[in-house]
C-alpha cells in the first residue's frame, strides 16, 4: 500500500471506531450509519484507494469536479441502491445547486442531499431520464435560521417535503442538516434533533423517510445521537483541505 492508501485505511479504521462506539452508546446498529466519503477535492487517484478500502458512497460539492473525476471510472448508469457487484460507486451531490445545473446532476448523481426550493426539485424530477431509477434526493433544512445560508427555513420545511415527495422522478428519502460550528456543540446537537423530530412530524402525516444526513469530522458522535442515518465525512478520512484561493 502506498502512503496515501496507509493514511486513508487507518483514518477509516478510527472512523469506523468512533461510529461504532456513538451506535452503542446510544443502542444504535453500526449498519444503519452510511458513511459518505466527502471527497471534494481529493483526487480520483485517492478516491479509487477510498474505494478498494471498502468506500462506495462519495459525496460531492462542485458538479464540474465531481463529473471529471466520474469519467475516469467505467460508466455503469446510476441505480438506486448500493449493490455490492458495482463497479463504480454511488455519487451524491451535497453542496448547493443552482438551476443552471439541474440537468447535469439529474443525468449524473444517484443522490441529491441540498434540494432547498420547489422549482430545483421539479428541474430534476422533469430532467431525470426515464431510464435511470428515480433521482433520491433530501431535502436540506436551515435549522438554526441563519441568514444566507442554504436550506429551507425550518417552519417552510414540512410543506416542501409534502411537494417533493409527490414529483414523479424523485424519492423523497430524508432530511439534510448543516449546524453551524461556531455556535458550539450543545447548538448542534439540539439542530440534529430539530432535524429528527421533523422527520418523526412528517412520518405522522403518512411521510415516512428513512435517511437524516447529518454529522461532519467533528460532530459524528452527537448527531447518531440524535438519530443520523448518513455521516459525511471528509477530513477525518482525506486530511485537511487546502481552501480555494479568494
Ligand atoms: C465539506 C462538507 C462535509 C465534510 O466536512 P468535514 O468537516 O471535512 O468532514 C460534509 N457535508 C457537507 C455539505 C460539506 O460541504
Amino acid at each position: 500500500m502506498n502512503e496515501i492508501a496507509c493514511i486513508v485505511s487507518q483514518n477509516l479504521s478510527a472512523l469506523r471506531e468512533r461510529i461504532t462506539l456513538a451506535c452503542h452508546r446510544s443502542g444504535r446498529d453500526p449498519h444503519e450509519v452510511r458513511l459518505l466519503a466527502v471527497s471534494k477535492t481529493v483526487p480520483a487517484s485517492v478516491m479509487k484507494q477510498a474505494w478498494t478500502l471498502g468506500l462506495t458512497d462519495f459525496g460531492e460539492n462542485y458538479v464540474q469536479e465531481a463529473l471529471e473525476k466520474q469519467n475516469l471510472w467505467p460508466h455503469i448508469p446510476p441505480t438506486q441502491t448500493t449493490d455490492p457487484g458495482r463497479s463504480s460507486p454511488t455519487w451524491h451531490l451535497i453542496g448547493p445547486l443552482q438551476s443552471n445545473k439541474t440537468r447535469t446532476v439529474a443525468e449524473h448523481f444517484d443522490w441529491v442531499h441540498s434540494v432547498d426550493r420547489l422549482k430545483v426539485a421539479q428541474r430534476l424530477s422533469e430532467q431525470r431520464p426515464d431510464q435511470h431509477p428515480p433521482l433520491n434526493v433530501c431535502v436540506q433544512v436551515n435549522v438554526q435560521g441563519e441568514v444566507g445560508k442554504s436550506g429551507i427555513p425550518l417552519d417552510e420545511a414540512h410543506a416542501l417535503c409534502l411537494s417533493v415527495a409527490a414529483l414523479p422522478r424523485l424519492r423523497l428519502r430524508g432530511l439534510m442538516v448543516i449546524p453551524d460550528p461556531e455556535r458550539g456543540s450543545e447548538a448542534t446537537r439540539r439542530a440534529f434533533g430539530q432535524l429528527r423530530q421533523l422527520r418523526d412530524d412528517l412520518a405522522n402525516h403518512g411521510l415516512d423517510l428513512d435517511t437524516l444526513s447529518m454529522g461532519m469530522s467533528a460532530d459524528v458522535e452527537d448527531a447518531i445521537a440524535e438519530g443520523s442515518t448518513c455521516v459525511r465525512v471528509g477530513t477525518a478520512l482525506f486530511g485537511g483541505r487546502t481552501p480555494p484561493a479568494p
